[in-house]
């Protein structure tokens, strides 16, 4: 199965995504997470990516076609696989598009995750994760078990993201309303669209996503 989380920063895409991928073993796409790394790498997509990602703008589409283009030949892909973060303009759309064309494959849904203004800041603000294996954490909704002590690896050390603050979270919305959204009538208009309240609880938004894929697993 093919499928893209489409939704504004916070709205939990990243946090759906893992889940989707350990349930149906498929595997997970973050753009956002692979330049991310490239920053962290120091290459020279990550130095350009660095400031543009700083501000809350987005990185040329080239560069994330390129790199989606690349990852999507790796073995791990062919069972299918999750888009967290892309395609978030209607050029990556329509480079997405002729992609699978080209290799006869065929994008399945495209889920809508919706979410009020005061959620999407109050999630954003509050997110943190382990700066080792990666769990994603939040300072009201998904606190560690033991205070400071990664549930999963064990790891005492956290980081937060430099593009998580409240100054650039407006840029981000802003920009995702500019050039992102415009991709829900894209997708409306394929009739692959299925939007989900992304509002509740990790799990009752999960569940809600799994009843959408299901379906079209039929
Ligand atoms: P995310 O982790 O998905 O919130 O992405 C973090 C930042 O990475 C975004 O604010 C953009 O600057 C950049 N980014 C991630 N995915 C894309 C994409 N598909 N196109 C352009 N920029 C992207």
């Amino acid at each position: 199965m093919i499928l893209i989380l489409l939704g504004p920063p916070g709205a939990g895409k990243g946090t759906q995504a893992k889940l989707i991928s350990n349930g149906r073993n498929i595997v997970q796409l973050s753009t956002g997470d692979m330049l991310r790394a490239a920053v962290a790498a120091g290459t020279p997509a990550g130095v350009h990516a660095k400031e543009v990602m700083d501000r809350g703008d987005l990185v040329a589409d080239e560069i994330v076609i390129k790199i989606i283009s690349d990852r999507i030949e790796e073995r791990d892909c062919r069972q299918g696989f999750i888009l967290d973060g892309f395609p978030r303009t209607l050029m990556q759309a329509a480079a997405l598009d002729k992609l699978l064309l080209d290799k006869g494959r065929k994008l399945d849904v495209v889920i809508e995750m919706r979410t009020g203004y005061k959620e999407l800041v109050e999630r954003i603000v509050g997110r943190f994760s382990c700066a080792k294996c990666g769990e994603g954490y939040h300072d009201r909704f998904k606190r560690p078990h033991v205070d400071d002590v990664c549930d999963v690896c064990g790891s005492t050390e956290f980081t937060r993201r430099a593009d998580d603050n409240v100054d650039t979270v407006t840029n981000r919305l802003m920009t995702y309303y500019a050039d992102t959204a415009p991709l829900i009538g894209y997708y409306f208009a394929k009739n692959i669209l299925r939007p989900v309240d992304g509002m509740g609880a990790i799990e009752e938004v999960a569940a809600q996503i799994s009843r959408e894929l299901d379906a079209i697993e039929g």
